[in-house]
């Protein structure tokens, strides 16, 4: 049997879910009725926005603490 080749390896986002819901999300007004998402948990990217055109990435970005803290712990 062939071994597929891991299409997303090296990207390490989180492309089964995205932000939405997060307790570490705020919201702003970006003008013209939308509205852009920021990540406000501790680390160095806080403030980053996890959305575009007011909807949400179609993914956890890579650099995620919550994602990054349950590597440390083993957990996927
Ligand atoms: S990047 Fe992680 S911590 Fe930040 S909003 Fe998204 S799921 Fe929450």
């Amino acid at each position: 049997m062939e071994r597929r080749k891991k299409v997303n390896h090296g990207i390490g986002a989180d492309f089964s879910r995205t932000c939405e819901g997060c307790a570490h999300i705020t919201a702003e007004d970006a003008g013209k009725g939308q509205l852009w998402h920021r990540c406000s948990a501790p680390g160095p990217r806080r403030g980053y926005t996890v959305s575009t055109a007011g909807r949400f990435l179609p993914y956890v970005p890579a650099w995620c603490p919550l994602m990054e803290a349950n590597k440390k712990n083993g957990r996927k």
